[in-house]
This record gives C-alpha cells, sequence and structure tokens, in this order.
C-alpha cells in the first residue's frame, strides 16, 4: 500500500504537509480571523424564512449565481463594466487563477511572511514559487528587491495581500503601484482585510492591463458560507472562469450571502466594533512589558514577546483557555510572533489577562 501510495502521488503532493487546522475544544477561540458576532434574531428569522421559501435543495445552484453577483457588485461597489467571477472561498479562487496560467516553469511570486495559500497553490499545480523577504524592521515591501525579482523570475502571477496576512500592515499604496507596472504577468491584489480599511484598489483595478482584485466575505462574518470573488477586466476574468467547476457556489451560500447583503448594516456595525476594538486591544498590547505589537489594518494583530519566549507563551494561552496563532517557526522574521485575531471586548479582556499571566510565568 505504502508503496502504491509513494508510486502513484505525485512527489510535490507527497512533499507538502496538509493544512492543519488546531481544534479550538473549548477554548476562546482567536486564531483564525473570523467575526465574533452572531446574527440578530430578526435576520436569523429572516434567513430561516429564505431558506424555507426559495432554496431549492432538490435542484443545481444557478451556474452564474446571477443574483448574489448583481448583489455583491452593487454592495462592494465592483466598477461598471468589470468582470466578476466567484469563488468557494478565495482558496478556490488562488487555484483556478494557478490552473489558468499555471504550466512547467511558470512562477508565482509573493512577499514573505505572508499568506500561505500562495505557496501551497503553487505547489499543488506544480509551480515554482518565490517569497521576496518583507523588510525586518516594520515589514514594509522592500521595493528594490521585489522589482529585482520580478525582473529575474518574470512571475505569471504575483499576490499581494493588502493588508498583509499575518502581519496586518497596509503596504504603501505607491509602493503596489510600482510592482504592477513592472509585473510582466497578472498582479492579484487580495483585499480579504477590506471590511477593517479604507485603502483599497478595488475602484482603480480597471486602470491596469494586469490587476485584478480578490475579495472575500470570510472576514466580514461569512466565513461559515465560503464565498470569494475576483473583480477585473472582462478579458481576463473570461478566460480564468473556464477553469472554474460548474456549480462550485452551492444553493444555500447563493441564498444566505445574498440576504446577508442586503442587510449590509449589520456587518458594517459589527466590523466598525471590530475596528474600534484593535485600537483599544492594540494601546493594551503598547503598554505591556516584554510585548511589541505591530499597527494593523485587518481584524488581527501581530506581536513579538521577548526572545525566546513565544512558544512558552503561546502555549501558557492556551492554558488560561485561550486560542491565538503561533507563528514562531513559520518564518524567519517571525521568531518569537503570535497573532491575535481581535474579538468582543469579553474575549480581548480575557486574552490580555491570560497574557499578562502567561508573560509573567514565562519570567520567573
Ligand atoms: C483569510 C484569507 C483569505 C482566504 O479567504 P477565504 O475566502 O476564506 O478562502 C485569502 N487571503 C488572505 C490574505 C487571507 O488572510
Amino acid at each position: 500500500m505504502k508503496e502504491l501510495v509513494e508510486q502513484w502521488v505525485r512527489p510535490e503532493i507527497r512533499g507538502l504537509s496538509a493544512y492543519h487546522v488546531p481544534d479550538p475544544g473549548g477554548l476562546i477561540k482567536l486564531d483564525a480571523m473570523e467575526n465574533p458576532y452572531g446574527w440578530p434574531e430578526d435576520l436569523r428569522r429572516a434567513w430561516w424564512a429564505e431558506l424555507f421559501q426559495q432554496v431549492e435543495m432538490n435542484r443545481y445552484p444557478d451556474p452564474a449565481a446571477g443574483a448574489l453577483s448583481a448583489r455583491l457588485r452593487q454592495s462592494l461597489g465592483v466598477p461598471e463594466g468589470a468582470g466578476l467571477l466567484l469563488g468557494n472561498g478565495s482558496d478556490e479562487i488562488i487555484q483556478m487563477l494557478a490552473l489558468t496560467l499555471g504550466g512547467p516553469g511558470r512562477v508565482i511570486l509573493s512577499v514573505e511572511p505572508g499568506f500561505v495559500m500562495y505557496r501551497m497553490i503553487a505547489g499543488f499545480t506544480g509551480m515554482d514559487y518565490v517569497g521576496v523577504p518583507l523588510r525586518e524592521e516594520d515589514f514594509r515591501l522592500d521595493l528594490p528587491a521585489v522589482l529585482e525579482a520580478v525582473e529575474r523570475h518574470h512571475p505569471a502571477l504575483l499576490f499581494l495581500a493588502y493588508p498583509n496576512n499575518p502581519t496586518g500592515n497596509l503596504f504603501d499604496a505607491e509602493d503596489v503601484r510600482a510592482v504592477i507596472r513592472a509585473a510582466p504577468g497578472l498582479v492579484v491584489v487580495d483585499e480579504a482585510y477590506a471590511p477593517f480599511t479604507d485603502a483599497s484598489f478595488l475602484p482603480q483595478v480597471l486602470d491596469y492591463d494586469n490587476l485584478l482584485v480578490m475579495r472575500t466575505l470570510s472576514k466580514m462574518g461569512l466565513a461559515g458560507l465560503r464565498l470569494g470573488l475576483l473583480a477585473g477586466a472582462e478579458a481576463w476574468i473570461r478566460e480564468i472562469d473556464k477553469t472554474r467547476l460548474p456549480y462550485n457556489i452551492n444553493v444555500l451560500t447563493q441564498a444566505v450571502a445574498e440576504l446577508a447583503l442586503r442587510h449590509r448594516g449589520v456587518f458594517d456595525e459589527q466590523t466598525a466594533r471590530i475596528r474600534e476594538q484593535r485600537g483599544r486591544l492594540f494601546a493594551r498590547l503598547e503598554r505591556m512589558d516584554g510585548i511589541r505589537p505591530y499597527p494593523s489594518q485587518a481584524n488581527f494583530i501581530l506581536f513579538r514577546t521577548a526572545d525566546g519566549r513565544g512558544a512558552g507563551i503561546f502555549q501558557a494561552l492556551k492554558e488560561h483557555g485561550v486560542l491565538i496563532k503561533n507563528l514562531h517557526g513559520s518564518h524567519p522574521r517571525l521568531a518569537d510572533c503570535l497573532r491575535v485575531t481581535v474579538g468582543t471586548p469579553e474575549e480581548n479582556d480575557a486574552f490580555l489577562e491570560a497574557l499578562r499571566g502567561s508573560v509573567a510565568a514565562a519570567e520567573s
């Protein structure tokens, strides 16, 4: 059996480790950039009614997701004339992009530390991956290094998360424009954290021949639905759409996402609360000895602990009932770095309290 598997599974797949999601058990869950707020009662009732009256489980979904697409265009402000493609989460869209532009010797380029899916999907699809380090001190784009790597590797696909995960910062917009102008292939600006910043390339997406903007509803509060989208010139979108499996957006996602966007105000109010809590959490972290938080435009905060303490503090936090993300060991620039998702005020207080205890325990 083992020999058969080794004979037939592609070596690049065998060489990967599967994407690991820890079981939160009963812990306070601040590890995955989820919106901590549920739906108000009246919206829940509208949702039930919609599911019973509108959703036909025996039928295939609308392959073009027409009603949802129209709602998304209007709600997110997709520019007039732009094409739009939907994915089962933006992860699936990254995969479609790789299937469309990939091939032997073709390169995906991004910056590091960055979103792990770009590298993983390059691996699945047999593409080469190049990760250009961000600046050490502040995680800004190292523009000369990126331009040099672009020139050397001629990437078919270049991803920039804006704001970046796991560092939380927004790259300088002028630097991003310089990268778009220099790139020979397609540049995808991944705006997964758009609800938590005012900056966006979506209004300018048609100003460049090689730019597409990707969004998701996950971080806004619909992570369980799995809906991502890609917007830009119709000439690109039409080709990428050929790699989309028919019916990739199921009937439940189409109906519920459309309903949620009709009540966009509920989610705007929640994301505004998260932004406010982010400021409060950052200020508290800044005042703690031995903790250095990095400014964030997303719904999480990256922070560095004292030398050699990161893993111990992460473990102690878990013992205090709080699950965050340990990034120590994931990249040389992230030594002793942890990432906390902004939760409700109560969750954030519980986290801060646990962190105080964990830092004190690590010092004694
Ligand atoms: C979370 C995240 C995504 C994935 O979003 P899904 O739509 O849930 O697949 C994409 N890009 C970045 C940078 C993210 O942090």
